[in-house]
């Protein structure tokens, strides 16, 4: 896949990230066979479980409630994903990565994390890294400077949409 698609669905993965209500991370992931977009995601409370303000300020109770971006993806996918590439905002966590790998994807990309969040969940992704080594899923991170959003066409309002989620996305982590 050439970088120009990478930019692309990781755009759109940064968009949908948006679009979860969780107030400290929010994680968007988009699964795909080629150019297809075969299934979307971000991390929320499942489905009619309310996301009172009390349940997500309890960390225990919102990490127990929360499906995390990857695994909703996957859910509402409802198909077979081998040999699909996910995208996702944030690296995976473990348990999210072991399940990517049963599912036989063959690629993972996402955004290269902040120094921050990579201190804080260094050893959950180095974890992650020695499953997709022994798994044989191909890994990419793309560092935001590597990004030539202009090359990419994914500009979608004066101003420069994609930018702003992204410098928004790298400043929260
Ligand atoms: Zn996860």
């Amino acid at each position: 896949m050439s970088i120009k698609w990478d930019t692309r669905f990781l755009g759109l993965a940064a968009h949908i990230s948006a679009w979860s209500k969780d107030p400290s991370s929010q994680v968007g992931a988009v699964i795909t066979d080629g150019n297809r977009i075969v299934s979307v995601g971000y991390n929320g409370f499942a489905a009619g479980v309310e996301d009172r303000a009390e349940r997500l300020a309890d960390r225990n109770c919102k990490l127990n409630l929360t499906i995390h971006a990857e695994e909703n993806a996957m859910i509402f996918a409802k198909r077979d994903l081998t040999s699909c590439t996910v995208y996702v905002t944030h690296p995976p966590c473990p348990r999210c990565a072991s399940k990517l790998i049963q599912e036989e994807v063959k690629r993972i990309v996402c955004i290269a994390p902040s120094e921050d969040f990579l201190s804080r969940w260094a050893d959950d992704l180095k974890l992650s890294q020695e499953m997709y080594q022994e798994a044989g899923v191909e890994y990419q991170s793309y560092d935001i400077e590597q990004i030539n959003v202009d090359d990419a066409h994914i500009t979608v309002a004066p101003g420069g949409f994609f930018k702003k989620v992204m410098n928004r996305l790298l400043l929260r982590d």
